[in-house]
């Protein structure tokens, strides 16, 4: 029979799980997926963290919890405890009550809310990512209603490091009350964020030409190991006295990639503009999700709201952080041992788990082909997926890349 939906395009696949599945499928016994966002330990399996695990365990021997919906808002323990985080306890923002959060569906979920808000609401329409930036940002802007989508520079693939003056000159250029996409932490994909002066001066820029600053937090915790460190973008901007948006996400930092944990956090001037924003946030959830999840926020307000465990999982965080630093030095060693062209110290210097290699599209290719190692054709790779046993296979199949293609 015919369909009315049989004239339907089919869209291209979304590269980075296309990529783990041909990995999945193939078969070569040295295979390696550089590809996936998610972290990886030096056995290449995914880490449920333990504390998460003993989190999980007291829950499912809690009689009292039950699976009635939460607030459309979400759990209002999470998301105090969300800002807190975010903010650090001692936020001005949050003692004056205009500083908040609204439970969404993982980072994804908080950038989707934002931007309807933003678009529905305050009928903004122009917006800026970075150049290049997460492969979603464009997507999640465009489906919220934005028509003008626009770039600011960020990567200068040539020298391998921030096109500071470039991202400056196209943030100067932007019109007011164009939202302005900031990965507050660990750059996706590119693994370079500018240094706290820099940062300074982007805040500058912002103010001054009246943009508005989303800033969007999927690592906090990964780059350098310490929440404190790696939240310093946002409680920057607060403390100049910026009204903004930030998505957080407990994804990574959590490991509770399938649970969809996340936040819409909102800095306002003052406690009645919070109100109405959280008030007309609930009516957008209300028509989207209705209510958010339990489970994963549970865990995570959990761990928050208890100082061992939250010792428990800082530790956690310093072991993901530290493999990744110590396989951005291993990587870089090798290369430089097997004498591999070119420079390749941007390796150390970019935070996260992602590194942007500066590998062409065909480079990409003879790796996947020849070597069956797997990363996404910008060059992108995930630094959890490279391990003390097959950092010597990686370099190797990267050096002869770069020498002959
Ligand atoms: N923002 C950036 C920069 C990311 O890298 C990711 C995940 O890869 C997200 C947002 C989305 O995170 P989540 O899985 O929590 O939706």
């Amino acid at each position: 029979a015919t369909s009315i939906f049989g004239e339907l395009e089919v869209p291209a696949p979304i590269e980075v799980f296309a990529l783990t599945a041909a990995c999945n499928e193939d078969t070569h016994p040295h295979k390696v997926n550089l590809g996936v966002g998610a972290y990886r330990t030096e056995e290449g399996k995914p880490w449920v963290l333990p504390v998460v695990h003993s989190a999980e365990n007291a829950m499912a021997n809690d009689p009292t919890l039950n699976h009635e919906y939460l607030p459309v808002k979400g759990s209002p323990e999470y998301c105090k405890s969300v800002v807190q985080l975010l903010l650090g306890s001692d936020s001005k923002a949050i003692s004056d009550g205009r500083a908040g959060a609204i439970q969404a569906l993982g980072g994804t979920g908080a950038l989707r809310l934002g931007a309807d808000f933003l678009h529905t609401l305050l009928k903004y329409n122009v917006f800026y990512t970075s150049s290049p930036t997460w492969g979603n940002h464009l997507g999640v802007f465009k489906h919220a209603g934005f028509t003008d989508s626009r770039q600011y520079k960020y990567w200068d693939n040539e020298k391998r490091c921030l096109d500071f003056e470039g991202l400056k000159a196209d943030l100067m250029a932007a019109p007011e009350n164009a939202v302005i996409v900031l990965h507050g932490v660990a750059h996706n994909p590119t693994g370079m964020d500018p240094t706290q002066d820099q940062w300074k001066e982007i805040a500058a820029i912002i103010k001054e030409r009246k943009l508005f600053p989303f800033i969007d937090l999927a690592y906090q915790g990964f780059a350098t190991g310490s929440l404190e460190a790696d939240s310093w973008v946002p409680r920057y901007f607060e403390k100049e006295g910026f009204e903004f948006f930030c998505a957080q996400s407990f994804s990574k930092n959590f490991g509770l990639y399938n649970e969809r944990v996340g936040a819409l956090t909102i800095v306002s001037a003052n406690a009645a503009a919070l109100q109405k924003i959280l008030a007309n946030l609930e009516i957008l959830v209300r028509r989207t999700w209705s209510n958010p999840p339990s489970h994963g926020a549970r865990v995570v307000a959990t761990i928050l709201n208890n100082p061992s465990l939250f010792n428990e999982w800082n530790q956690h965080i310093q072991t993901m952080a530290n493999r990744v630093l110590l396989m951005r030095d291993l990587l870089f060693k090798k290369l430089k041992a097997l004498g591999t062209p070119g420079k390749w110290d941007h390796i150390t210097k970019q935070t996260g788990m992602f590194s942007y290699t500066g590998l062409s599209p065909n480079q990409v290719n003879y790796l996947v082909k020849e070597y069956h190692i797997y990363l996404l054709k910008s060059g992108r790779i995930n630094m959890c997926g490279i391990t003390t046993k097959n950092v010597d296979y990686v370099a190797t199949a990267i050096h002869e890349a770069v020498t002959k293609i």
